[in-house]
Formats: C-alpha cells, sequence, structure tokens
C-alpha cells in the first residue's frame, strides 16, 4: 500500500483529473469526490467529477455539487484517474468500471478492509471513519488550506459515515478532525439539519409504512424491515428515501444484527445490514456476494422475497449466534 507522501506527490504532478465514487452515492463518496475536485481545482488542474447516479436530493447544498456529473462524459479527458470510497469495481457502475482496463494512472483512496480495486497508488486505511478523514490527511499532506467550501464537504463526508458520530468508527481523531473544520467556519448545525431535519412529507409515510414490515427474531438480536416499489409509489417517495430506514430495526433494544430489504425491480433486492457491537456484517454480506465495513454492509440478490428474506435471516440468525 502507497502512503499519502506519494499520493501527493502524484497529484501535485498531474494535469487532469477524473474522480469518481460509487454508484448510489451516499454523503461520503460525494463529499469526498467534491473536496478533492475543488482542492485539485484550486491547484489549477483540470477536474472532472462523476458517477453513475444522481445525488440524493439532502445534498443539493454540497459546494461543487452543480460540477457533479452523472454518467461517464464521452469526451472526458484525463491523465489521472482518482477512485474514492469504492470496495469492488462493480461499485463504479455501468460505463465507469471500464476505465480499470485504461492505461492512465489510477489512484484508490478508501476505508473498505477489502478494498479491492486495482491501481497503480493504493492507500485504504480501514481504520478511517470516512474517506473525507483520508482526504482531510491528503489536503494536509500537501500542504494545502482547507476552505469553506472544501470544509462543508468534508464535515459532510464525516458526519454521514460515522452515523453523526454514533458508531465505533468515530475516534478523538476524527472529532479533532471536526474541530478544525468548525474553526475555518464550517457550518455543522446547519449542514445537520439540511441533511437529517429537511425530510419531505412523503418521507414520513413511507416510515409509517415500512415500521409496520419491523419484525424481530425470537432471540431478539435480529430485526429487519422492508420497502417495496409499491409502498414507495403509494406515498410518493423516491429510492433516496429509503436511506437510513435500518436504523430504526438496529435501535430496537437488544439486536445486534438489523437487515433491510429494498425493492430494486421485480424479483431484485437490496439489502442492508447493520450491526451494533459484535457481528462482522461484512462477512454477512459476503455470503451474498457483496460486502462493506464489520457494522454496515450490504449486497444485492436475485428472486423472490420470501425465500431471500427467509435465507439472509436465517445467515444472520446463524452469525449472532456463533458470538454466543
Ligand atoms: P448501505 O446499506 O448504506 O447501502 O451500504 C452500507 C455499506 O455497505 C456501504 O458503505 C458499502 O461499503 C457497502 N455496500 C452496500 N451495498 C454493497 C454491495 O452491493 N456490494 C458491496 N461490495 N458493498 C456494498
Ligand atoms: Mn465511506
Amino acid at each position: 500500500m502507497n502512503n499519502l507522501a506519494d499520493i501527493a506527490a502524484a497529484l501535485k504532478d498531474t494535469r487532469s483529473v477524473l474522480i469518481c465514487g460509487h454508484v448510489m452515492p451516499d454523503g461520503d463518496s460525494l463529499g469526498s469526490v467534491l473536496a478533492l475536485g475543488l482542492i485539485l481545482e484550486g491547484m489549477g488542474k483540470k477536474v472532472t467529477m462523476a458517477g453513475a447516479d444522481p445525488p440524493p436530493e439532502i445534498y443539493d447544498f454540497l459546494p461543487g455539487l452543480a460540477k457533479y456529473q452523472v454518467g461517464l462524459p464521452p469526451d472526458v479527458e484525463f491523465d489521472t484517474l482518482v477512485i474514492v470510497d469504492c470496495s469492488v469495481p462493480e461499485r463504479l457502475g455501468p460505463g465507469f468500471q471500464g476505465l480499470l482496463a485504461g492505461d492512465r494512472d489510477i489512484i484508490i483512496l478508501d476505508h473498505h478492509a477489502g478494498s479491492s480495486c486495482p491501481g497503480k497508488y493504493r492507500y485504504i486505511d480501514p481504520s478511517a471513519a470516512a474517506v473525507g478523514e483520508i482526504i482531510y490527511d491528503l489536503i494536509m499532506e500537501m500542504g494545502l488550506k482547507i476552505s469553506l467550501e472544501v470544509g462543508m464537504c468534508l464535515y459532510t463526508a464525516i458526519v454521514t459515515d460515522t452515523g453523526s458520530f454514533q458508531y465505533d468508527s468515530t475516534t478523538p481523531d476524527t472529532l479533532r478532525r471536526v474541530a478544525n473544520l468548525m474553526e475555518i467556519g464550517v457550518p455543522a448545525a446547519q449542514i445537520n439539519v439540511r441533511i437529517y431535519e429537511e425530510k419531505p412529507q412523503a418521507f414520513f409515510q413511507l416510515l409509517c409504512s415500512a415500521l409496520s414490515t419491523l419484525t424481530t427474531s425470537r432471540c431478539g438480536k435480529v430485526s429487519w424491515m422492508m420497502v417495496t416499489r409499491e409502498m414507495l409509489e403509494n406515498v410518493g417517495a423516491k429510492d433516496e428515501h429509503t436511506e437510513g430506514l435500518v436504523n430504526y430495526a438496529r435501535s430496537v433494544r437488544g439486536v445486534e444484527v438489523a437487515i433491510f430489504f429494498r425493492e430494486i425491480e421485480k424479483s431484485n433486492y437490496k439489502i442492508s445490514f447493520r450491526s451494533k457491537d459484535v457481528v462482522d456484517v461484512d462477512k454477512l454480506a459476503r455470503q451474498f456476494g457483496g460486502g462493506g465495513h464489520q457494522r454496515a454492509s450490504g449486497c444485492t440478490i436475485e428472486g423472490e422475497i420470501d425465500k431471500i428474506t427467509s435465507q439472509v435471516v436465517a445467515a444472520a440468525k446463524l452469525a449472532v449466534r456463533n458470538i454466543g
């Protein structure tokens, strides 16, 4: 694995950069792409920021978001490709995966333990709470100042990937970085309101119907919820409004593993896993072809929902039984 000094040097030498995050971008993916993009623009580089899917509306306030392109621009010019927060090539999404086979220099910045995207430069730090922390450290390594705009992107990356500093990935250094961002003037409370307290009415209607599916296993340690296309359509909610719903299942007293099933389309389901203290849900998701972190992971499974639910719940029960 490279160190940040190698990557800082490579970025200083490059003239044009394409920066990409993962499919269905979250706060860490977007915040990291934008923070790095704005920094490199400030250094006079030609920068393209892009991803396979549109950013959720809650991130509309992010500085630089207007420059974020959905889909790969056909005539994009770059001599270095930077990939952030993307653990496996498939998570880059259609149209982007092919970039890995190109002849440009590739820099991977990630915090997933099993991160496997190939690159000339790879900096993978599973102890980082967010890739936003890695970008913060990279900016320090480059000896540059963090502007208010870049600070807002970094704060968003960190606050979202730490579950508002609730997850055990949050370290004293996480909070020191955030303190420094606040000293620059990053309006943390205002950003929190934008992300967490400006939900449309449809979200609450969806929450009502999603909560009605909340089920907890007899052992009390596995809890799960579901959202179907029909539930979304009934209340006029979008897929992005399902973000965070898994945390309701996770916050049931005594629950160790929470599972959220979302119907992407007929016979195709996105599954989110969360754990509280012990179970490695990265391992759990890998059983179904996915992955992620020890406390947050996901996968997609094709098939009929009843069969998928019973298979996935059975695997989760086994995982909690194995920890005693
Ligand atoms: P979420 O449940 O919020 O969509 O995803 C939680 C985490 O699980 C993500 O940050 C990502 O690391 C991982 N993840 C989610 N879906 C997938 C997937 O389909 N494949 C892999 N490898 N990781 C995923
Ligand atoms: Mn992340």
